[in-house]
């Protein structure tokens, strides 16, 4: 399997608030870069050379391969699911909902399963409630498709009940992978479903907003979207989740959402 880039010019950072911050800050990351470069065999600034063509640099290159294959590899997960009979949700599927949004994000949204709209266009939260996502997304500071978001299962439970643990067993197949690829550096668990399949509900007390950890990445469990549409006065706790997970993020609250 071959891993993102870990090159520090490319981990997102938090907005600099003055203008003598910003350019300390681009310095500080035009001399990680340049670090990054050098350990990869560059010499100077790409491009320097008198007439020497403009080209990528080997940062970017190797930045740009990794994300290739991890999105190549991600496909072939997609089109395994596509077919996949591995439990009985496979039988009352229109088709296999996979995930939305990208892999080249630091942050990760699982929910439970598809619903009827899901299961039509063959993307993850598109009805009423993953518009209620989007905005959440759009808050944080996010473009819609900045992130990535999928679910435990890839196939409509039958009149959207919860997914069975064996449905989420067999359905582990593709999640695990699909979560290892993408590498978040914070995964947001959408609901107790998620959250109890990312190992992140103690055996008692509260879940939601207690810091989990699924294989070294940090989980916020939280609740799903669909419950705040029922639920609106909980949207206030669930915005205090999210605010936690710009926190570990290290990204400022965009100033409209203050
Ligand atoms: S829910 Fe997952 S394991 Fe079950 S049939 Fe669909 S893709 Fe396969």
């Amino acid at each position: 399997m071959t891993a993102k880039s870990t090159n520090p010019a490319y981990t997102r950072s938090a907005v600099p608030s003055e203008p003598e911050n910003e350019l300390a800050s681009v310095n500080a990351s035009a001399r990680e870069l340049l670090l990054w470069e050098e350990s990869l065999g560059a010499e100077g600034f790409p491009g320097s050379k008198p007439g020497a063509p403009q080209s990528r640099t080997a940062g970017e290159s190797a930045r740009s391969e990794a994300m290739e294959d991890c999105q190549a590899r991600l496909k072939v997960l997609a089109d395994d699911a596509a077919t996949c009979a591995r439990c009985d949700l496979s039988k009352g599927r229109t088709q296999s909902v996979f995930a939305r949004g990208t892999p080249d994000t630091d942050l990760v949204f699982v929910g439970e399963g598809p619903g009827y709209h899901e299961d039509q266009e063959g993307l993850p939260f598109v009805g009423r409630a993953g518009q209620l996502l989007d905005r959440m997304i759009a808050a944080m500071g996010y473009p819609r498709d900045g992130v990535y978001i999928c679910n435990v299962v890839k196939c409509r439970p039958p009149e959207n009940r919860t997914p069975l643990p064996s449905e989420a067993a067999a359905c582990a197949h593709f999640l695990v992978p699909q979560l290892e690829l993408v590498q978040p550096k914070v995964i947001v668990a959408l609901g107790r479903c998620a959250a109890e399949n990312l190992e992140c509900v103690p055996p008692a007390g509260r879940w939601r907003g207690v810091w989990g950890e699924w294989r070294g990445v940090p989980v916020m469990p939280t609740y799903h979207p669909a419950f705040l549409l029922r639920s609106p006065e909980f949207k206030k706790p669930v915005w205090e989740d999210l605010q936690a997970v710009l926190g570990v993020l290290n990204r400022e609250l965009p100033k409209r959402a203050r």
